[in-house]
């Protein structure tokens, strides 16, 4: 037995949700009516890129980059933490143009300290 969704192109699209076919997701024809092998944290994690993608493509979200030089012309600081680079095997040189410098967390503590505003993230 075999099973065509009225919404589905032949490239996979949506024509339903405007997007990559993904069947059982939030507005989907089947959602919540089937309990599909996919239906893993992979599939929900997929859906939210797909979800973040598609806020950015109408233009609804600003890109990290906009948020980010927007945020470095109000003077915003960024400093990387050297034991998330090696957990992570982040040498300096690949660190984008927009960090400040690299500061652990006692240091950016007692540099913090003065500020108004100041987050680790
Ligand atoms: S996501 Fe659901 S409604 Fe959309 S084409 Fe796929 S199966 Fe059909």
């Amino acid at each position: 037995m075999s099973w065509g969704c009225p919404h589905q192109l032949n490239d996979y699209t949506c024509t339903r949700l405007k997007r990559e076919c993904h069947p059982g997701i939030k507005g989907c024809v089947l959602h919540g009516r089937f309990v599909f092998a996919g239906d893993t944290e992979e599939v929900k994690v997929m859906a939210k890129v797909d979800s973040i993608r598609r806020g950015l493509a109408s233009g609804g979200t600003q890109s990290l980059d906009a948020l980010l030089a927007d945020a470095k012309k109000l003077g915003l600081k960024i400093y990387a933490c050297p034991n998330a680079m090696a957990n992570l095997n982040i040498s300096q040189k690949e660190l984008i143009g927009e960090i400040d410098g690299i500061m652990g967390l006692s240091a950016f503590l007692g540099y913090a300290r003065g500020a108004s505003v100041n987050w680790y993230i």
